[in-house]
């Protein structure tokens, strides 16, 4: 079972490897871009953990509940209300459990999606966070290290796509050839899950 701590992990983890990465994200987020994604999300996520580590929420939803407001109010750009949603949604998913199981997180993490889907009009395949969200939520039923894996690979895959959501879309076929940076993330806060250990 998954308690608020792992949850608090979590999050911890994703800040670890989000300040570790925020030169490449940004760096992603230049070609196509305004390389601002890697401080964006630095900022962000420090947040969250300044507020995680100061006074621990009791419950899994209540952990992303904050985490995801906190990234609405510090992020700002398109990846703050996006990335805020989905934690936010997810978190309310799971409701006030005390505990919840793998499958549990796998369908408030669908739920949690599907907002994001909802809020930024994004489908599969249109270059965007979505495209590491979606495969990694289809095989979080299997464990988190596969789901790590497709979420990595859904990242990659976006290289050769043309962006039709978000400022890279102003780009048009000028898009296609860079990873996308959001996805890259979008891998890097699924890792966590693996690094907070089940
Ligand atoms: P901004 O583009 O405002 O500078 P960021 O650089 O922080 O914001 O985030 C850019 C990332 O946000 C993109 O790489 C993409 O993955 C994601 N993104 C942008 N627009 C959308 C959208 N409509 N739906 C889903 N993801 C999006
Ligand atoms: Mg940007
Ligand atoms: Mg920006």
């Amino acid at each position: 079972m998954l308690d608020a701590d792992f949850f608090r992990r979590w999050m911890t983890a994703t800040a670890t490897s989000v300040d570790r990465e925020a030169e490449r994200l940004t760096a992603l987020d230049s070609p196509i871009g305004d390389a601002d994604h890697g401080s964006n999300l630095q900022r962000g996520f420090r947040a969250v953990k300044d507020a995680l580590d100061k006074e621990p929420p009791a419950t899994p939803g209540a952990v992303l509940t904050q985490a995801g407001r906190l990234l609405i109010s510090t992020v700002g750009g398109a990846s703050g209300p996006l990335y805020g949603t989905l934690l936010r949604r997810t978190g309310k998913a799971l409701g006030d459990a005390a505990e919840v199981d793998g499958r549990q997180l796998a369908e408030a993490l669908r739920a949690g999606v599907d907002a994001v889907r909802q809020l930024g009009g994004a489908a599969p395949g249109d270059k965007t966070m979505i495209d590491a969200l979606v495969p990694a939520v289809d095989a979080l039923g299997d464990s988190f290290a596969a789901a790590r894996d497709a979420a990595e690979e859904g990242a990659v895959a976006t290289t050769p796509l043309r962006a039709r959501k978000g400022r890279a879309s102003y780009l048009g076929e000028r898009s296609i050839g860079h990873q996308d940076p959001g996805a890259t993330s979008a891998a890097l806060l699924i890792a966590g899950l693996v690094e907070a250990g089940g």
